[in-house]
């Protein structure tokens, strides 16, 4: 039986990966940590949610496989710390850690297993292969990056995009990124990003490569956040047996 603690556990995220743990066969809720609602059930079964503050103590005392973590950005380095501290391993879904790429990487460093990854749908890791496959034919093509979330997002663009202008950057050399546009602004080479908020879209990527004459679309949508909740608990399936140190979805899904 693989064992879980969720961080986030009464956000959208959470709550569904909470579901699908709860779901499985082979996996056992043991601990829930959020802001809110602490002392209530967490799910089905008996465990309640946790003050996120005393995560430290709880992890210590369940001692979960996993800790599966969908918060915010520095929520989740505080959560990061506290499952390396505790010798647990990683599955990380949170957004908007960029600046905090070299922070984490120290904290991880070789201690514990963990899967780091800003989507973890089958079809979005797909999609960022294609990019990368892609753009060597048109390198000299424009190519601008539009995402669209629901209203409530905090943080754009999202790390979807952001990945990807990552990825065809780095197949292209570099690329400078140029975030939307506005009055004067001539089109140079770089990739323009652009975010679109609004409803309750779950998360649609294009981007667009525009030629003369012509133009191709690649594009994912998700229906639901069922698509992130499952590539999560792929990843923590996968990550008990995994070397030590940072993984992307790729990895866990051999792409
Ligand atoms: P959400 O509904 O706002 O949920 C986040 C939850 O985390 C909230 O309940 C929040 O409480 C709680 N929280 C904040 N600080 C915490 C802490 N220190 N410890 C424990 N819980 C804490 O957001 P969401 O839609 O579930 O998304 C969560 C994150 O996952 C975002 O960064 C989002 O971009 C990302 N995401 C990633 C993927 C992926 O595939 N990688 C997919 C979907 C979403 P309060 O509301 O009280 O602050």
């Amino acid at each position: 039986m693989i064992t879980v603690a969720v961080t986030g556990a009464r956000g959208r995220m959470g709550m569904l990966i909470i579901e699908n743990v709860t779901a499985a066969p082979d996996m056992e809720l043991v601990a829930a940590f959020d802001l809110r609602e602490i002392g209530a059930p967490a799910g089905v079964g008996d465990v309640l949610v946790s003050d996120a503050g005393e995560i430290d103590a709880v992890l210590e005392k369940t001692s979960p496989d996993v800790l599966i973590d969908f918060t915010i950005a520095d929520a989740a380095v505080t959560n990061i710390r506290a499952a390396v501290t505790n010798n647990v391993r990683l599955v990380v879904g949170t957004t908007g850690l960029e600046p905090y790429q070299d922070e984490i990487a120290g904290i991880v460093a070789e201690r514990v297993s963990a899967v780091i990854a800003p989507n973890f749908s089958v079809g979005v890791n797909l999609f960022w292969k294609l990019l990368a496959d892609a753009v060597l034919y048109i390198s000299d093509w424009d190519i601008e990056i539009i995402e669209a979330h629901h209203r409530n997002k905090k943080d754009a663009p999202s790390g979807t995009a952001m990945h990807a202008a990552a990825v065809i950057s780095n197949a292209l050399g570099g690329k400078e990124l140029v975030h939307g546009r506005e009055g004067l602004s001539p089109r140079g080479t770089e990739i323009g990003m652009h975010a679109v908020r609004g409803g309750d879209i779950i998360g649609d990527h294009t981007v667009l490569f525009a030629g003369d004459g012509e133009r191709i679309e690649i594009r994912h949508q998700a229906h639901s956040r069922q698509a992130f909740a499952g590539g999560a608990i792929r990843a923590a399936r996968w990550v008990i047996g995994a070397p030590k140190g940072i993984h992307g979805m790729d990895k866990v899904l051999g792409i």
